[in-house]
């Protein structure tokens, strides 16, 4: 097989798909037994993967360089032509439910992909699909923008991603200069940022309007295929999170702040969590990907397999660079079954985060590639994210290869952290649900309500004296919340059961290793919360699951001496 760069691109012809699948569906809806209707469905599938593959690699090259004219082009093809996609397969998922044979598809299929073709038809309509152009261009528009920033710092050029290095910086005013002049870049296209949010909330709110939604909120939660709870059961999760964890966090800032030996935190000390620097991966990028073919080889024989696969094509874009989009993450590459990470590497221990989050999701695709039908290559996102930050807590053991001496400390950072992520992921969650249920609300009055829920889930946070972030703008940084509104929860229900499966494995970890790989091979077969069950963990959503975790956990941390860190 082939190696990344030699994959070859394609753009997909829109007159010979739509051609080609008008034949197809024709065929699925006269077809006069089941096997054929089968072959129609076989034959829309295929050329779904043909499309899917050619979209994956066509923005997963734009991203590598968002300045490269050929694959800006291919982007925008995509922004402009998956509403059309969409649109056709929606036919076909109309098709698929009225099919006279559903009994037996169902049995062949499995229920699941019925239940996602109805979440799919309450969410679409050929009438939104401008809106949806539009809503895709403005997203792009965002990820430009933020791959275009261009701080002069420290006498060199540097991304947004390049100038996070230095928030961990030692020296004091070293690190709140860098803060400053990050968030400079937010305070000087406030303007452009306020414009651009906007569009994106009148245009979804249009949306929702259209489907016959009050607001986006419903419409949101669709998009997202979330087919097991509303905004009810999220808003008791974050109730738990409130009453159970932010009390735990402070505990643990406080901590910080002692270790730190300042009289008061501030946000710029937020990242560094000792006096003696954060733990660092000794060695550059290639070194890094030599630990870690280590680490899977000896974690399992899967994990063996699957890295050796992805070392073997080229399946990674790991280090930061002029022109690259900002973030993290994994594609996939259905034509040869190939998962695909992309990183910024930047000399912190995020890097070594990237290769255990990210690789989770790329062992999930890869252990879930043998589906047929394409809708169960994964799940919903926070299910995917249990793949993920479990797989961080798996790798524990191997810690010692990346930071040496400092894999203790690292271990402490990490656990820390996920802890801490969780109020701040509650917020932004709940600072999307008032933004799409006011969507009248004016720029100014969305800071606030940013100010006013940062307050309750942060009370420890203190932006000093820095006039922008104190008037409630730390969002404009969370491209989540331009991206994919209501996504980011899913980081935080996902946090409590990858939690989960670390305290099963401080109990057996054959056992939770088991559990952890079967969840990983039913893909996106089933729901959010039958998979939840299906790997043994208990629902997120219950009352006291919250609590359960964090006890244990905190417990962990209580045991650890950080002052001789
Ligand atoms: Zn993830």
């Amino acid at each position: 097989m082939a190696k990344f760069r030699e994959f070859e691109y394609r753009r997909p012809d829109i007159s010979i798909v739509k051609e080609t699948f008008s034949a197809a569906l024709k065929e699925l809806t006269e077809a006069e037994n089941v096997e054929r209707q089968y072959e129609a469905i076989r034959n829309i599938n295929a050329m779904r993967k043909e499309i899917e593959s050619m979209s994956a690699l066509g923005r997963i090259r734009h991203t590598i360089d968002t300045i490269d004219p050929f694959y800006e082009a291919e982007n925008a093809f995509y922004d402009e032509n998956d509403p059309i996609f969409l649109e056709m397969i929606t036919q076909y998922y109309q098709a698929l439910i009225g099919s006279k044979y559903r009994s037996e598809l169902e049995q062949k299929m499995g229920k699941h992909v019925f239940d996602l073709a109805e979440i799919t038809l309450k969410s679409f309509k050929p009438e939104i699909i401008a809106d949806m152009q539009e809503e895709n261009a403005l997203r792009t528009e965002y990820t430009k923008l933020i791959a275009s920033a261009k701080i002069q710092f420290e006498g060199e050029e540097r991304n947004l991603s390049q100038m996070r290095a230095f928030f961990q910086a030692h020296d004091r005013s070293l690190r709140k200069r860098a803060y400053e002049a990050h968030t400079h870049f937010f305070a000087e296209n406030q303007k452009t940022l306020d414009t651009l949010f906007d569009q994106l909330v009148k245009v979804r709110t249009h949306m929702a309007n259209k489907l016959g939604f009050e607001n986006f909120v419903p419409l949101g939660y669709l998009k997202l295929n979330r087919s097991d709870y509303d905004h009810t059961r999220v808003a008791n999760f974050r109730k738990q999170v409130e009453k159970d964890l932010v009390p735990v966090v402070s505990g643990l800032i406080e901590r910080q702040r002692k270790r730190l030996g300042l009289p008061e935190m501030k946000y710029y000390d937020e990242r560094l969590k000792f006096l003696s620097g954060n733990a660092k991966p000794k060695g550059d990028a290639n070194w890094i990907v030599e630990q870690a073919k280590q680490m899977y080889r000896e974690l399992s024989p899967e994990t063996h397999t699957f890295f050796t696969f992805m070392a073997d094509h080229d399946l990674f874009d790991l280090v930061s660079k002029k022109g690259k989009a900002a973030g993290g993450y994994c594609s996939f590459i259905a034509e040869h079954r190939a998962p695909f990470i992309f990183s910024n590497f930047n000399g912190t221990s995020g890097d070594v985060e990237v290769l255990t989050h990210e690789a989770g999701h790329a062992f999930q695709t890869y252990c879930s590639a043998h589906f047929e039908v394409p809708e169960y290559l994964y799940p919903t996102y926070e299910a995917c994210e249990i793949h993920s930050m479990s797989m961080e807590f798996f790798t524990y053991p191997w810690m010692k290869l990346f930071f040496l001496e400092e894999e203790a400390k690292f271990r402490f950072t990490h656990l820390t952290e996920a802890l801490e992520f969780i109020p701040y992921g509650v917020s932004v969650d709940e600072f999307q649900h008032f933004v799409y249920e006011n969507p009248e609300a004016t720029p100014e009055e969305r800071n606030t309500a940013w100010r006013r829920i940062e307050n309750k889930y942060l009370p420890l946070r203190d932006y000093d004296d820095n006039a922008f972030l104190n008037t409630g703008t730390w969002w404009y940084r969370q491209g989540h919340i331009f991206d994919v509104p209501f996504y980011y929860i899913d980081y935080t229900l996902a946090g409590i059961c990858a939690f989960q499966f670390w305290l099963k494995m401080n109990r057996d970890r054959g056992r939770a290793w088991q559990d952890y790989l079967h969840l990983c091979q039913l893909g996106g077969s089933q729901s959010f919360l039958s998979l939840v069950a299906e790997a043994g963990l208990k629902n997120p959503f219950e009352d006291g699951s919250v609590a359960s975790v964090v006890s244990f956990i905190n417990e962990q941390l209580n045991a650890i001496d950080d002052s001789k860190f």
